[in-house]
């Protein structure tokens, strides 16, 4: 396979992308010339030094992120289903505790079950003692409600606030992509589970 169709080939596997775009991509990185494409290649392999934060399990190239080794941070956490989501609250600078990235919703249709997502690690840090309360802060969805009921009972026993962002707010999903406000909103008007 020659070079261009190979590269072409492999950008059609990302998620949005299929032959045509992966093909437009592929061109854009020949245009952009061969400095460009270095670059990127070493972006692309430095990505293989990313893994899990031993705590939050957000990902990250050092042992804890930035946001679990800063001890200003308040002993609170909310619980979001993916590195995106955690983002956007991040950037919308409503939320000054802890995360926990659960790396997906329960779904059974599609095989995600308790032992796919991060509870193991939340229940650890649930029982620890340092915890306030755990704002789940999962998508509203039904996939998202499933789970945030799954936490409720998951962490029933243990002496911590559970509750759940306000649904309604950042309708089907879209945290990701829900304005300061929204995201504001949602996390003051939060209910106990
Ligand atoms: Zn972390």
């Amino acid at each position: 396979m020659n070079p261009i169709d190979k590269l072409k080939t492999l950008l059609s596997r990302l998620p949005g992308l299929g032959e045509k775009s992966g093909m437009r991509v592929a061109l854009a990185i020949i245009n952009a010339g061969p400095d460009f494409a270095t670059v990127l290649a070493k972006a692309i392999t430095d990505t293989s030094a990313i893994h899990r934060c031993e705590v939050c399990c957000d990902l990250t190239d050092e042992l804890r992120c930035s946001i679990c080794s800063d001890a200003r941070r308040e002993p609170t956490i909310c619980v979001v289903a993916n590195p995106q989501d955690r983002m956007a609250f991040e950037r919308a600078a409503v939320f000054r505790g802890r995360y926990h990235i659960l790396h997906g919703v329960l779904d059974p249709l599609s095989g995600v079950g308790p032992f796919e997502l991060t509870l193991r690690e939340l229940l650890e840090r649930a029982r620890s003692g340092d915890v306030l309360e755990i704002i789940v802060a999962t998508p509203a969805t039904v996939e998202g409600d499933a789970t945030a009921l799954y936490l409720a009972h998951l962490l029933r026993d243990v002496d911590v606030r559970v509750t759940r962002i306000a649904t309604g707010v950042a309708v089907g999903g879209e945290i990701e992509h829900a304005d300061m406000s929204t995201l504001s909103r949602a996390i003051e008007d939060r209910r106990v589970l």
